[in-house]
């Protein structure tokens, strides 16, 4: 079956346009919180993937069968804090991101860029006519030593390898030719294409 109507499991907007930027132009009908309804769901899995599958089976109830729902989590792996925030990158900022970059930066305070690694890591879970599965993106890189730019979520202090800017201070499409979600989205694409 011709998939056309995608419900992306979300409230973040950060990831909402990110996913319309993306797959807009294949001709799909992106849809979200706000198009629909959707449960407060609660993240008790232990990786990006089971959350990621735990969003989009409490959001399958809300749509129709021909619809196919994404589930994404995804977040901030900082090496020199023992992989946090990880898992509970939205619960470390709790909708400030801006401390939460701050304490990141406080925690990595004099360290030289060789120990500022991290990772982005998005996971997808897409449940839908005839599909059920996981697509998985990650971008290593480094923690700036400043916010610089503008982005969602922690964008303003992640620089991806092989670049000198953050996340923040590019254009929305040079970040989705590199980024976790870019990555990810990608993978299900192809999918979704293959299939139909
Ligand atoms: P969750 O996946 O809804 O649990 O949230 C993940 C957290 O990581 C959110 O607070 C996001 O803002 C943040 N995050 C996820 N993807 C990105 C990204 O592409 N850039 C910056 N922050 C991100």
């Amino acid at each position: 079956m011709r998939v056309r109507n995608l419900f992306i499991a979300t409230k973040n907007f950060g990831k909402i346009s990110e996913f319309k930027r993306m797959l807009l132009p294949s001709g799909l009908k992106i849809l979200s919180i706000g198009d629909g309804e959707v449960l407060d769901v609660e993240e008790t899995g232990e990786t990006f993937l089971e959350n990621a599958r735990i969003k989009a089976e409490a959001a399958k109830f809300f749509v129709n069968d021909a619809t196919v729902v994404v589930g994404d989590d995804s977040g901030l792996c900082v090496a020199a804090m023992g992989g946090r925030p990880g898992i509970h990158s939205a619960r470390y900022a709790n909708g400030d991101f801006a401390s939460a970059m701050d304490r990141i930066l406080f925690d990595l305070q004099g360290m030289d860029r060789q120990n500022r690694g991290a990772c982005n890591f998005c996971a997808l879970h897409a449940i839908g006519p005839n599909l059920s599965g996981a697509f998985r993106g990650e971008v290593h890189g480094t923690i700036a030593q400043f916010r610089r730019g503008n982005g969602m979520g922690y964008d303003p202090i992640f620089i991806p390898d092989g670049e000198e800017r953050t996340f923040g201070e590019m254009a929305g499409e040079e970040k989705d030719r590199i980024s976790h979600r870019g990555a990810a989205v990608r993978k299900l694409l192809n999918h979704l294409l293959r299939d139909s």
